[in-house]
């Protein structure tokens, strides 16, 4: 603990201080009584910066007064509290924030005091979101959901790829895009929406089709997370982009068929391959399957308007817990469906040894 680092009460606890007690109530039912004859060191600490945030050094001194404790013992039960999400840092360090974004992220930079630790303030995870750059190949459905959440959040830097313009059956689910769109190309349009909803992120349009393995090079070259959204030419463009990202060393979140995950860290989650590969001992038909979807040029895609944006709503879930740095990530070692009965389906997949393309008996 720094000498200058300050600690408060965790904004979400309702403070009531009474003599010889204090309780904490949370507006989701949670409650936490201090006396000190149960909890004496805990009860003086938070005493001590119940109405304004103090220094380990100050509360030591406070408790001084009454109490023969060394600071060693205040700044260990301090740690508790603070794992105890009672209290949380009233910290400066790492806010590079200007006055603006900080008003922007005033919520979400108190939802991540949740995530607090020795090491991260808010202020880092919120930088962890502000220093990413992402590609999202694919800006339809769910592509396009995708990057408005991430920019609504604070992503820092987001590069689309799209050559498609926008048709009016599209309309139905891809809300980022209205009448007066139809026949321009998505980049441009999504651009100058994503302009407009957070204008702290950079945007770089790339109006193209991935073609080939060089494509996917030229546009992961540079970027902290990829998620390829597109899916033609079927099955061909997921193997491109695991090959490339593994060679890169990005990670990546990939969808097949309805199938969304897992995300790719090369060499540590399972890849590409490695899913086929799962699919294909569950399922021996699954590769006839394969061969005859990479012949065909597109499949006929029914679509639900609602199941793509929820789908793609959780999606970037997955993505923003893991570019914090500090929140667990569910699809590591698995992949889920959404179905539209509000069931999620879920199946782990295991990092597979003897993939050709990253296991480690090649
Ligand atoms: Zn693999």
């Amino acid at each position: 603990m720094g000498s200058k680092q300050k600690f408060k009460l965790n904004l979400n606890w309702i403070v009531k201080e009474e003599k010889d007690q204090i309780s904490l109530n949370s507006p989701y039912g949670e409650k936490k009584k201090y006396t000190p004859s149960k909890h004496l060191l805990e009860f003086l600490i938070i005493k001590s910066c119940i109405n304004q945030p103090k220094s380990l050094k100050l509360i030591t001194q406070d408790i001084q007064n009454v109490l023969n404790v060394s600071q060693k013992e205040v700044e260990n039960k301090i740690s508790e509290l603070l794992k105890a999400k009672i209290f949380s840092y009233n910290t400066t360090s790492g806010n590079t924030f200007s006055t603006n974004e900080l008003d922007r992220y005033k919520w979400q930079l108190e939802f991540f005091t949740s995530f607090e630790s020795l090491k991260n303030s808010k202020y880092d995870i919120q930088n962890n979101l502000k220093n990413s750059h992402i590609a999202i190949i694919g800006i339809g459905g769910q592509g396009s959901i995708i990057a408005q959440i991430l920019v609504a959040m604070g992503i820092g830097k987001l590069t689309i790829v799209d050559g498609d313009t926008i048709e009016r059956s599209n309309l139905t689910r891809q809300l980022a895009y209205n009448d007066s769109d139809i026949g321009k190309y998505k980049v441009e349009v999504l651009k100058s929406r994503l302009k407009l909803q957070n204008p702290y992120t950079k945007i770089t349009p790339m109006r193209q089709y991935v073609t080939s393995k060089k494509d996917f090079m030229d546009i992961i070259n540079g970027k902290d997370f990829v998620i390829l959204c597109a899916d033609k030419p079927l099955v061909k463009l997921g193997r491109w982009l695991n090959k490339v990202a593994l060679s890169e060393r990005i990670p990546y979140l990939g969808v097949s068929g309805n199938w969304i995950g897992p995300i790719c860290i090369p060499f540590k989650t399972p890849c590409f391959e490695c899913v086929l590969s799962h699919q294909i001992n569950k399922d021996k038909d699954f590769e006839k399957y394969l061969k005859t979807l990479e012949k065909l040029k597109e499949i006929p895609r029914p679509s639900f308007g609602v199941r793509p944006i929820l789908s793609g709503t959780l999606m970037a879930l997955q993505v923003i817990k893991y570019l914090t740095k500090v929140m667990d990530v569910e699809i590591l070692e698995g992949r889920f469906r959404v179905n539209i009965d509000l069931t999620t389906e879920f199946e782990k997949i295991k990092l597979d040894n003897n993939c050709k393309a990253c296991g480690n008996t090649k």
